[in-house]
């Protein structure tokens, strides 16, 4: 954390009214909101592209936007309009429940949105420190190849993830289970040389139910084929615009603290060992991957928690099971509680699956962190326990946190408040005006025909 007068020693890297640090889904809810009601508005990006794990990430499948198990639309607003656009610009495909797309498609629907709707971008740029004066975070410094700088802020909201900012700017935050392990990170890769008619009959051989083929792994491990690594599927995402290739979702590493550069770096090198290795399995013991073959591992590696930054609620597992109603709701979730194996292969004990037409709302207050002003905190970094990120993580929900963030940014900009005082209903007002989906008188208007 810096003083304004220790900034002052930086380069100047402009005055913006809002900030948005990291340009996942989560990120440009947040940005593409407030820069259409007028704000003068920035992403800070450390890759080269917008869409966090959904494209640097390599991972070409959103969901949910329905109530589990059902097609009831729970999700409007800037996370629907990335599942539509993609669709429409022909790179993706989009059911009622989720959207699978390609990669690349994506990143350049996400350029053209942020375009039309005038917001900034700085890629190739990592935010490294955060200005404080007075308990109010009034500027980030980041550093890219043109030097370090200080970008001024009237609001920022922190997108990464992983609440890099707000740790920096000491806010309190909690990671892991009770033993404070956190799930394990996933490098997803894409083949090729699929013929995926043939693999989907062979997974149809065992029956509903056996999507996740633990008994094909099993045989593998036990002919000495693959290391204990993994024993279930936990994604093939194909997709009809490129139809010999699938995107896969395999790899597991556990015991990573995702904020440290030392334990991505070594998580990375296992995943990559994994990605290769799980190919030849692929080959020998999948009817229609014999003759595939690695396209590409991604910028990152797909992390699914670290950081839960503390605020004026915390969601918990109850909130979620027993799908709480909140005066502030900002939108709802409806995934199961996914945890994956904190210490080994799978799932984790702890997973949950609801009853069909599941879903639950999202206070605003988890976006509000308790110790700091001028600042939100929208997607997986918000304020939760460790059960309750296991359903809110996905990636609709993170667009639908983010877009209130981001809101919430300019309104209490134009109140002259702090965004724990900002009035809920007009934050409501807004939100309802962007298409986002809130209460049930919603979700009726959303699926007349349902
Ligand atoms: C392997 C895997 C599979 C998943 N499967 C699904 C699925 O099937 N469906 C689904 O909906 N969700 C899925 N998820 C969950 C979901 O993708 C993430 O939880 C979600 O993307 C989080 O959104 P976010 O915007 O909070 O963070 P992210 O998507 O992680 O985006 C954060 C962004 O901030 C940037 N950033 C971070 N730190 C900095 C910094 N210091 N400076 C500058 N930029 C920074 C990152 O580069 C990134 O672009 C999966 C996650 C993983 C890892």
């Amino acid at each position: 954390m810096m003083t304004l007068q220790q900034a002052a020693e930086l380069n100047h890297g402009g005055d913006y009214e809002v900030v948005v640090v990291g340009g996942g889904p989560a990120g440009v809810a947040a940005a593409f909101a407030a820069a259409r009601m007028g704000a003068k508005t920035l992403i800070v990006e450390q890759f080269n592209c917008l869409g966090g794990v959904a494209t640097a990430g390599g991972h070409g499948h959103i969901c949910l936007y329905s109530a589990w198990g059902s097609k009831t639309r729970v999700v409007g607003g800037v996370p629907f309009e990335m599942a539509r656009q993609v669709t429409e610009a022909g790179y993706g495909h989009y059911n009622t429940s989720q959207t699978d797309f390609e990669v690349e498609g994506m990143k350049l629907v996400l350029d053209r949105m942020a375009e039309e709707c005038g917001c900034h971008l700085l890629y190739h740029t990592f935010f490294c420190d955060t200005v404080v004066e007075q308990g109010r975070v009034v500027g980030v410094v980041v550093q890219n190849k043109t030097g370090r700088s200080v970008i001024r802020a009237e609001r920022v909201v922190d997108a990464t993830g992983d609440g890099d900012v707000a740790a920096r700017a000491g806010c309190a935050f909690e990671k892991g289970n009770e033993k404070g392990n956190m799930q394990p990170v996933t490098l997803m890769f894409t083949i090729g040389g699929v013929d995926w008619k043939r693999v989907c009959e062979f997974r149809s051989s065992f029956g509903p139910g056996a999507y996740q083929l633990k008994d094909v792994w099993k045989k593998a491990q036990e002919n000495g084929d693959m290391r204990p690594y993994q024993d279930q599927i936990m994604g093939w995402w194909w997709t009809p615009t490129r139809p010999d290739q699938v995107g896969v979702n395999f790899t597991h590493v556990n015991f990573v603290d995702a904020t440290r550069a030392e334990d991505l770096t070594r998580a990375t090198i296992e995943a990559r060992k994994q990605c290769f290795e799980t190919i030849e399995v692929y080959r020998k013991y999948v009817p229609g991957m014999e003759k595939c073959y690695m396209i590409s591992t991604p910028n990152t590696i797909g992390i699914r928690e670290t950081r839960r930054i503390c605020g004026e609620y915390t969601l918990t597992r109850d909130d979620v099971v027993n799908h709480r109603d909140f005066a502030d709701s900002i939108g709802y979730g409806s995934f199961f509680i996914d945890i994956h194996g904190t210490s080994g292969p799978g799932m984790d004990h702890k997973t949950w699956r609801p009853p069909a037409g599941f879903r639950y709302q999202l206070p605003y207050r988890i976006c509000v962190p308790r110790d700091m002003d001028n600042l939100l905190v929208a997607g997986r970094c918000v304020s939760c326990d460790h059960e309750a990120l296991g359903s809110i993580r996905v990636m609709p929900q993170c667009g639908v946190l983010g877009q209130a963030g981001g809101v919430a940014a300019v309104l209490s900009l134009r109140a002259g408040c702090a965004p724990r005082a900002l009035d809920v209903a007009s934050l409501q007002a807004e939100l309802r005006a962007q298409d986002c989906i809130l209460d049930e008188n919603d979700i009726a208007r959303a699926n007349p025909e349902v």
